[in-house]
């Protein structure tokens, strides 16, 4: 189903973005990676992808707070594999601290990347979607894009606003075989959730398996987390035939965590 088609995924060498990119290009999908990361750890991984899926692969190195760097990725996208038909904006960051303490650095730089550079991805690709009349486009989002935290007052604002855009997007191309979804994942174990294991761990005085259980348990109904295999999964069903009405929706998959 997606042999030949050609994707870009933000954020993708590491955690769930590199899960995603190992997703598609399983099914036959070229992709342009991008992300932060050493340089010859991302050749490796360039190199493994296109051998192990017989795909096309490539880098971007475009930092996702800067608008032109974003622009230039799509036009990569496009000039590489001919086509931009799956856009999956997935980087993110995350930072900790009651609303009085926040740093405004931290909170530019959150709506930056969890919100601003899913607009510039997604405004440039958009041209060739419509005139090729095909486009999955995927937001990664969160469950803190439709309930709160305390604490994530930059993450949850810049997640509530991409699950907005991810709808006004739907309503503006529904004339076109054009879907945006977002996924709204609970607890998945990355290295962005590690971090915040170990910093619990260190401010409570507790282990990180304790740390662990207790995040878990304070949030979710299946005390486990996602793995990241599993959004990549997900993606690859958003962008299949039976998705194909699915659009302007957020898809939740959270261990039960707004179910209450
Ligand atoms: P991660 O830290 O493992 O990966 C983040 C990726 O984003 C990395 O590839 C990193 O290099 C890239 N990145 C960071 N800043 C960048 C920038 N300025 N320009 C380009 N790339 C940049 O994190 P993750 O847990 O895999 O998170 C991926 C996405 O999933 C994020 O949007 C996050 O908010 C979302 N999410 C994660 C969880 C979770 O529990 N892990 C839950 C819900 C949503």
């Amino acid at each position: 189903m997606l042999k030949g088609k050609n994707a870009i995924v933000t954020g993708s060498t590491s955690g769930i973005g590199l899960a995603i990119a190992h997703a598609l290009a399983a099914e036959g999908c070229n992709v342009l990676l991008n992300g932060f990361g050493d340089k010859a750890a991302i050749s490796a991984l360039v190199n493994e992808l296109q051998q192990k899926y017989r795909v096309n692969v490539d880098y971007s190195p475009a930092d996702m707070t800067k608008p032109k760097d974003i622009v230039d990725m799509v036009a990569m996208g496009e000039r590489m594999f001919g086509s931009v038909d799956i856009l999956v904006n997935n980087a993110g960051i995350q930072f900790t601290a009651p609303v009085d303490q926040f740093p405004a650095e931290k909170w530019d730089a959150i709506i930056a990347i969890n919100l601003s550079a899913s607009f510039h991805g997604i405004r440039a690709a958009l041209p060739g979607m419509k005139k090729r009349n095909y486009g999955r486009i995927i937001n990664i989002a969160s469950v803190h894009g439709l309930v709160a935290s305390e604490n994530k007052c930059a993450y949850v604002a810049a997640k509530h606003g991409l699950i907005g855009l991810t709808k006004v997007v739907a309503l503006e191309n529904g004339d076109y075989d054009i879907s945006c979804s977002a996924i709204c994942p609970g607890w998945v174990h990355t290295p962005l959730v590690e971090k915040q294991v170990q910093d619990k761990a260190k401010a409570e005085n507790i282990t990180p398996e304790e740390a662990t259980k207790e995040m878990l348990g304070e949030k979710q109904a299946m005390k486990r987390f996602t793995h990241p295999e599993q959004i990549g999964g997900l993606v690859v069903f958003l962008c299949g035939d039976a998705a194909a009405t699915m659009t302007g929706a957020p898809v939740i998959i959270d261990g039960g965590w707004t179910a209450q």
